[in-house]
């Protein structure tokens, strides 16, 4: 079967692994606008720093990145966060606040008032909510555990995971595990307390890869034959009788009996435009958020780093969403012990901000850094990245969408869609969902 892939990011290289994994005769075509794979996966190595244009790692509590690396062969690539980065903070009304990591720290932590943490207490006796319908993640937390939790924690951690705030995001698209635990449970804490009795073991801990993540998705993407498109950018998709018929901006017009769209969904509503309306225009409703990322690189920081990083709440009024320790979290990506923090900018919390020229970026980043960390240091090294559409927003509405979506994909046949924008953000997801979409198309 001669496939398609347009879009060399994880979703479309992972999804060309699994089909030549599945069935070795597949004749594999990824086609890539940009000169490498990996899309917002991607290392930049500048002055001895290694700096990730996007993610930076995935968690190890799911298996399916840990799965693809052993299933190719790359597992001598991989590395673990350094334990000087388990604590985390959030900045919060003017101070930076340790993340309180067990109950009793949770009792004593600053971040929430004596009332704010009988009211998250009281989530015990909450009864489970009794529809179905979506709901945004901030009706969920006040409903379950309080304004103020939700304006603190659950606030910072959506600033720091989806770019997005609690308004704006479908808990049930963005944190379906958590929806399940109050369904299955009838509140998060019985749910957590049953689930500790049963999966007993060490939680998850960020994992990334020997010298950044562009190591890992190039050795990936030479570890099983296929036709290697780079540069090369699809600009119209066609059905022809039972094929596929795909032209590209290197004069390519070739025919495929399936194809695999791996691109951003507002792409993918480019491409189909002509085969069919009503599906492009539900892929234009997708949202994106815009993000900078603000890399520093110091060789005379005295800040010990101690930790993961820090988010900042939407209330500390501050214009950075927040910064990660990158040289304490993974050594390797300073040189000479030097040091190197990455601050994110804009999201669906300031999405102006992360549009602004890179002399404004580099300043919003280095008022970021002084105000939460008191570092006033000038840095060795400046690199801005710019994402008018980094992280898709998944609103409350987007299960929904999504079911539409693939109601009129099932009926263009050969035809698949296969990445972050629907089922799914995190290094992960994309990794389970190029899996499922591999063996979706052998079994058809
Ligand atoms: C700043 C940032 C930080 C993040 N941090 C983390 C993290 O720490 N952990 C985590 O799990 N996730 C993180 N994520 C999310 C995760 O990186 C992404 O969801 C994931 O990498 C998306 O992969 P994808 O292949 O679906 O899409 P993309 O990476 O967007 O890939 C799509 C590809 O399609 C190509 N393309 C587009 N149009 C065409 C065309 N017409 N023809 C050919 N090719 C085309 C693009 O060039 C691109 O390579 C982060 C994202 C961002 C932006």
């Amino acid at each position: 079967m001669k496939i398609a892939i347009i879009g060399g990011g994880i979703s479309g290289v992972a999804t060309a692994f699994y089909l030549k994994r599945f069935s070795p005769t597949n004749e594999i075509t990824v086609f890539e606008r940009e000169p490498d794979f990996g899309g917002k996966l991607k290392t930049v190595k500048k002055y001895g720093f290694s700096i990730e244009i996007g993610a930076n790692g995935f968690l190890s509590n799911k298996p399916d990145t840990l799965d693809l690396v052993r299933d190719a062969g790359l597992e001598h690539l991989l590395m673990p966060s350094s334990d000087k980065a388990r604590k985390r903070f959030i900045f919060d009304k003017g101070k930076l606040h340790q993340l309180p990591e067990n109950p009793k720290a949770f009792l004593k932590t600053k971040l929430l008032s004596p009332i704010g943490k009988l009211r998250v207490l009281f989530e015990f006796v909450i009864p489970a909510k009794k529809s179905d319908t979506e709901e945004s993640l901030q009706d969920f937390g006040y409903r379950r555990v309080g304004k103020e939790m939700t304006n603190v924690f659950l606030d910072a951690m959506t600033a720091g995971v989806f770019a997005s705030t609690p308004e704006k995001l479908s808990v049930n698209a963005a944190f379906p595990a958590v929806v399940k635990l109050e369904k299955e449970h009838g509140g998060l804490f019985k749910g957590m307390l049953a689930k500790k009795k049963k999966e007993a073991g060490p939680g998850g801990i960020l994992m990334s890869f020997k010298g950044g993540v562009s190591t890992f998705i190039e050795a990936l993407a030479a570890s099983f034959s296929f036709n290697k498109k780079l540069n090369c950018e699809v600009t119209k998709v066609k059905k022809l009788g039972l094929k596929w018929l795909v032209e590209a901006s290197d004069g390519t017009q070739e025919e495929f009996d399936k194809i695999v769209i791996a691109t951003p969904a507002f792409v993918a509503a480019r491409l189909l435009k002509e085969e069919d309306e009503e599906l492009c225009e539900l892929l234009k409703t997708i949202e994106y958020s815009p993000v900078a990322v603000v890399a520093l690189g110091y060789d005379n920081l005295p800040h010990p780093l101690d930790g993961f990083g820090l988010l900042t709440t939407k209330r500390s009024g501050i214009p950075v969403l927040g910064i990660l320790w990158d040289s304490s979290i993974f050594p390797d990506r300073a040189e000479n012990g030097n040091k190197l923090l990455r601050v994110m900018i804009g999201g669906q919390r300031q999405p102006l901000l992360a549009l602004k020229e890179e002399d404004e970026l580099l300043n919003i980043g280095t008022g970021g850094i002084s105000e939460t960390m008191g570092v006033y240091e000038e840095p060795l090294l400046k690199h801005v990245v710019r994402w008018h559409k980094a992280i898709p927003n998944y609103a409350v509405g987007h299960l929904a969408l999504i079911d539409r979506i693939f109601g009129r994909v099932a009926r263009l046949k050969g035809l698949y869609l296969n990445s972050n924008a629907y089922k799914g953000v995190s290094f992960n997801d994309c990794v389970k969902n190029s899996k499922e979409t591999a063996l979706k198309i052998i079994s058809e």
